[in-house]
This record gives C-alpha cells, structure tokens and sequence, in this order.
C-alpha cells in the first residue's frame, strides 16, 4: 500500500510509543521512513527497534531547536529526495502541570505544553511541504481532553485543543498543494508520556469499563488508523480528528 512512499515520523521514545506502532503498520506496508529522535538518550532505543530497517534514516530533532528540524529535513532530502507523509507524536508539559488545578498553570509551563505539543505540528508541516512535491499526508494525535475537561490533563488539554485546530486550519491551507492534514483523538495508552498524567491507572480502568467496545485502545489500532491516513484509501479525507477511543467519546450518561 505504501511502496515507493517515504515518511517521517516523529515521536518514538522506546516500543510502547503510538509513533513505533504507526511506524510498524507503514513499515509493513513497504514504506521508507525516517525517524527523528530527541536527545542522546533516546538515539540507542530507536537504532535497536529500527535495526531490521536497513533503510531507515535516524536523526535528532528536539522541536525547540529550529536548527535540528532544519538538519533532520535535509538528511531526508539528502537520503531519500522526496517526503509522502509525516507522523507528528509528540507532547510534553512539565508534571506538575499535569495534577491538581488548571488555574494553577504556570506561564511557563503553559508556553512549553503549547510550544512542543501545538505549535510544532505548523513547524513541521511548514518545514515538510517543500519535500512534498507530489502532495502528502500529515497526521497528529490527540485526545479528548481537547474537547472535554478530564481530571488532570489540564494545559495538555488546552495544548490538544490547540493542535487540533491547527490540524483544520493547516488542511485549508495545504490542501490546495494535495498535502492533507489529519488528527487521531486516541484513547488512553499506558506509554512513557501517558504515565505523566496523575491517576492514570485508574484512567484506564474507568474507560475499559464504559466504552462501547468494553476495552482500552490498543497502540496497534491507533497505527492501522495511521496507517489508512497516509494512505491513498483516505484521499478525500483532511481536517478531520478520527476518534479512536473504542468509541468512548459518544458516551452521555
Ligand atoms: P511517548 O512518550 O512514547 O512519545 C512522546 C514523544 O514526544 C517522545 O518520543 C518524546 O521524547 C517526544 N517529545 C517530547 N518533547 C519533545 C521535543 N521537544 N522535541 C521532540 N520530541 C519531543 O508517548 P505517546 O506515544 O503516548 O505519545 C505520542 C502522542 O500521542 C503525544 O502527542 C500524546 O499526547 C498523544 N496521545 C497519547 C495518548 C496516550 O494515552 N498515550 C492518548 C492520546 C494521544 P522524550 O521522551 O525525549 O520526551
């Protein structure tokens, strides 16, 4: 489904990562990518999981850095000559942020939540499109604490918020180029960034037992998810956030 298509995918920390899962649903469907990594430290988990990938090209790229997202852009011109789609799963707010009040944030803490978890997908779209010379596909990820309040996920939600608008407001402007911008709103994963969120456990918990589906979403699900929006199989598809939450969010009472 993806042959001759080169990704770039942002956001592997280690395998319980959304962004490793969509990487393995693209990779298995004959896709080249490239991964980008932030810090030193993450470089070996990456190099080992990619170490059946002899194609994979692996640079840094700490979103903060304008000179690292410029230098990993160029390793994929360099490399490959061409980009087909981009996975941007990223987030970050510092912890204590993430319990107590919302009204409590810090400026700080809400300008660092904006910055690497809404403001970078406009940064790497913008840094993307000129590689897209044949049109593209750009999906992000987020949750429902965009749209509804959750306990705890207070500037997380504010920043989500944000970036799903910025994934409408980057498909008007794109579209015209046939680079689609899309959003998945996952359910609860218990991932290195989920274990941030105070209470998490009980998160967890509390939705396997009210979805739809009876169950918590797996990594797995949201990369197929991925997987479809890179691909030609979504070509009218672009704005949209696709729930992928075993069907929680239509819940009331
Ligand atoms: P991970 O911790 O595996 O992935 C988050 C990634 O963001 C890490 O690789 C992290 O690197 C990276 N990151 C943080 N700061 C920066 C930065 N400055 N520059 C570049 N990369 C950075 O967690 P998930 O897989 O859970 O998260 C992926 C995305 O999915 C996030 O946007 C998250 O909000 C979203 N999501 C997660 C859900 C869940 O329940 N897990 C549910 C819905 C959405 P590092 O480890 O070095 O900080």
């Amino acid at each position: 489904m993806l042959e001759n298509k080169v990704g770039m995918i942002f956001g592997v920390a280690n395998q319980r990562s959304i962004a490793w899962a969509c990487a393995q649903a693209c990779g298995q469907q004959g896709a080249k990518l490239a991964f980008t990594y932030q810090g030193e430290r993450l470089k070996e988990n990456v190099e080992k999981l990619t170490k059946d990938m002899p194609e994979a090209v692996i640079v840094p790229c700490d979103v903060t850095n304008q000179a690292e997202v410029d230098a990993a852009f160029e390793s994929v011109d360099k490399q490959f000559g061409r980009l087909d789609f981009l996975i941007h799963s990223i987030a970050f707010a510092p912890k204590e942020a993430l319990e107590g009040e919302f009204l409590t944030t810090t400026r700080d803490a809400f300008l660092t939540a904006l910055e690497i978890s809404a403001f970078s997908l406009t940064q790497l779209s913008l840094a993307a499109v000129p590689l897209m010379k044949d049109g593209g596909s750009i999906v992000t990820m987020s949750y429902y604490g965009a749209e509804k309040v959750v306990q705890n996920y207070n500037v997380m939600g504010v920043a989500k918020a944000a970036l799903e608008a910025s994934t409408r407001y980057l498909a008007e402007d794109l579209g015209k180029q046939n680079i689609r911008v899309n959003a998945i709103s996952a359910g609860p994963i218990n991932t290195l960034s989920a274990r941030g969120v105070k209470n998490m456990g009980a998160m967890l918990k509390h939705i396997a037992e009210k979805t739809p589906l009876r169950r918590n979403v797996e990594a797995r699900e949201v990369g197929n998810t991925a997987l479809f929006l890179v691909s030609d199989l979504s070509s009218a598809i672009t704005g949209e956030t696709i729930h992928v939450d075993c069907g929680f969010n239509i819940i009331g009472i």
